[in-house]
């Protein structure tokens, strides 16, 4: 139970002073789906720069070996500097396709191929799955299960995932669009916090120009890691991969 004093002080993002270090702390993630380029080169050095480290989910044959003109994802070499700082390495399939509708032969090369390319580039087996375009059914849940602990879809929860209850087949996310102000997502983590909830945010690109709809700017994504670093170290939340996170609300890894 949180004092009163101290869930008023949560609520109003004032305590970043650790009084409530001992009483209650939010629980947050950060993801980025896709392995984009822009993802190394603006998110991966913003996050290192507040100390931050998050769950990168790879598609893993779209990753290269090296460097390619006009490429959009990053290399192998780039997923292992993500680890080198920290960072969970979490699988997206291997080609980026719609699991549903897939014959179970090309399921399993999405699922399970994916899982055997991150052990082999990375010396780690995955334990984290986000199905791409967040499309999934029953079905492709039961195979992902087979071979993951967690599972991430797009959306759900509002992002803000019950740790009493977790399902941790439908682990949901806050899809952190341009639309939103930094404060917003600032505000859902001392949500976080208020509520006892795991709240996992989703970035897909990073640019410093201007934002597409799967984009947000390079600013908001700083503004935000910032708010996390602050809140973090106030003892407001902590910032963990899903894979740490998971083994603090009681998950299997
Ligand atoms: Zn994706």
């Amino acid at each position: 139970m949180i004092a009163v004093a101290c869930r008023a002080a949560l609520i109003l993002a004032l305590a970043v002073t650790g009084v409530c270090a001992e009483t209650a702390k939010g629980l947050v993630t950060i993801t980025f789906d896709d392995a984009s380029r822009s993802q190394y080169d603006f998110g991966l050095r913003l996050a290192k720069a507040h100390g931050l480290a998050g769950t990168l989910f790879v598609p893993t044959e779209l990753v290269t070996e090296s460097l390619t003109p006009g490429g959009w994802t990053m290399t192998w070499d780039e997923v292992r500097d993500f680890q080198a700082a920290g960072w969970e390495i979490g699988a997206h399939g291997r080609t980026h396709m719609h699991l549903p509708g897939l014959d179970p032969t090309a399921l399993a090369d999405e699922i399970e191929g994916a899982a055997a390319d991150i052990l082999a580039q990375t010396g780690v087996a995955p334990v984290s799955f986000s199905s791409p375009f967040g499309d999934f059914t029953d079905a492709t849940l039961d195979r992902i299960m087979g071979v993951y602990q967690a599972h991430l879809s797009w959306k759900g929860h509002g992002g803000r995932n019950p740790r009493a209850a977790l399902d941790p087949r439908l682990v949901g996310r806050l899809e952190v669009i341009e639309s939103m102000s930094s404060a917003e997502v600032c505000g859902e983590m001392v949500e976080s916090a208020r509520d006892g909830t795991w709240l996992v945010l989703l970035f897909h690109g990073i640019t410093e120009g201007e934002p597409s709809d799967y984009e947000v700017s390079a600013a908001k994504a700083e503004a935000i890691f910032s708010c996390a670093a602050l809140l973090q170290a106030g003892g407001i939340i902590e910032v963990r991969t899903v894979r740490d996170a998971l083994s603090e609300v009681g998950g299997t890894p």
